[in-house]
């Protein structure tokens, strides 16, 4: 007789399974130092999920499945593949139990996601969808924007970060929050601010709200080096009170390159960094590539 398999509605809920580790504490042994903000409710979780369809057009990556709250939830909403990278290994026996129920649809990685070659475990485009530890959910999404070639090999990104750094993704010219990173996401992709998180929805909760934003790669961004753009827009964004004319000094050209540089872009030169659209950051950039040789 074939033996029935434990199917994910079957489970322990996902607190049940962190309290079955012991880890101790009204945290559950959550370490601070990977960013660990644990989501329990499954209604919550699969709006989320739902944040990223389709689930079920190739793989879903994840990062940082934890006690895999989310992971469920995208099991649930029908992702045909999970393919989730944790570091913390104290997680293993809830996430086989979870791979186990999945059928086979989850595969979990443990390392370090910034290390990680996601490419290496796909051979179809994917969607990245994950509540990411604060303390590297920006560096991955810079290195994930800086991909190449583009289009990249992620078809969307649903991502829940800080509520701050949400505002800042989705920002464009003349919002107090716009920078280095609304260029660069801006640049490259669709922005759009989904929903706030309160901290009463994790355990434990963090000090301020969080919010889920998704990102869709843009097939045809305007032309320009990624690494130009991000040289002028931190050299504008480094002094961003001050005129661009001032600003524009720290790339390092002579005065008549940077003038040639702001006449070819359309600036007068007294605009100030917060001023500046997506598409005049562009112009700078390949002023500056064709500038700086
Ligand atoms: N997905 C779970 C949830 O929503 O309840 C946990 C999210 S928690 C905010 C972040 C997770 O990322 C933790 O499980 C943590 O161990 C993991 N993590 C932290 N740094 C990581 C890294 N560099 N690579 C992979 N996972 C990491």
């Amino acid at each position: 007789m074939s033996q029935t398999l434990p199917i994910l509605e079957t489970l322990p809920s996902v607190r049940e399974e962190v309290e079955s580790l012991e880890l101790g504490g009204p945290r559950l042994g959550a370490k601070k130092s990977l960013g660990q903000n644990f989501l329990f409710d499954l209604n919550l979780t699969r709006k989320i999920a739902r944040s990223g369809l389709p689930l079920d057009n190739g793989a879903v990556v994840e990062i940082g499945p934890g006690p895999g709250g989310l992971t469920r939830a995208l099991l649930m909403e029908g992702a045909h593949r999970v393919v989730a990278v944790e570091r913390d290994e104290r997680f293993r026996p809830i996430l086989e139990r979870l791979a186990t129920a999945s059928n086979g649809r989850l595969q979990v990685i443990y390392g370090d996601a910034l290390k990680v070659d996601l490419t290496e475990h796909l051979n179809a485009p994917a969607q990245i969808i994950a509540n990411l530890p604060y303390n590297v959910g920006t560096p991955l999404l810079v290195r994930w924007l800086q991909t190449e070639p583009w289009p990249p090999w992620f078809q969307g990104l649903t991502l829940m970060f800080q509520k701050e750094v949400a505002q800042r993704i989705v920002a464009r010219a003349d919002d107090k929050h716009y920078g280095r990173l609304g260029v660069l996401a801006g640049w490259r992709c669709e922005t759009h601010l989904m929903f706030d998180v309160p901290p009463g929805a994790f355990v434990p909760p963090p000090k301020v709200t969080s919010s889920v934003v998704h990102l869709r790669p843009r097939a045809d961004p305007l032309p320009c080096k990624a690494s130009d753009l991000e040289k002028v827009a931190a050299a504008a964004f480094g002094q961003r009170r001050k005129m661009v004319r001032q600003s524009l000094k720290s790339l390092g050209l002579q005065a008549d390159g940077l003038a040639t540089l702001m006449k070819q872009a359309g600036l007068e030169g007294t605009e100030r960094a917060e001023t500046l659209s997506i598409e005049t950051f562009t112009a700078l950039a390949r002023g500056y590539r064709s500038l700086a040789g």
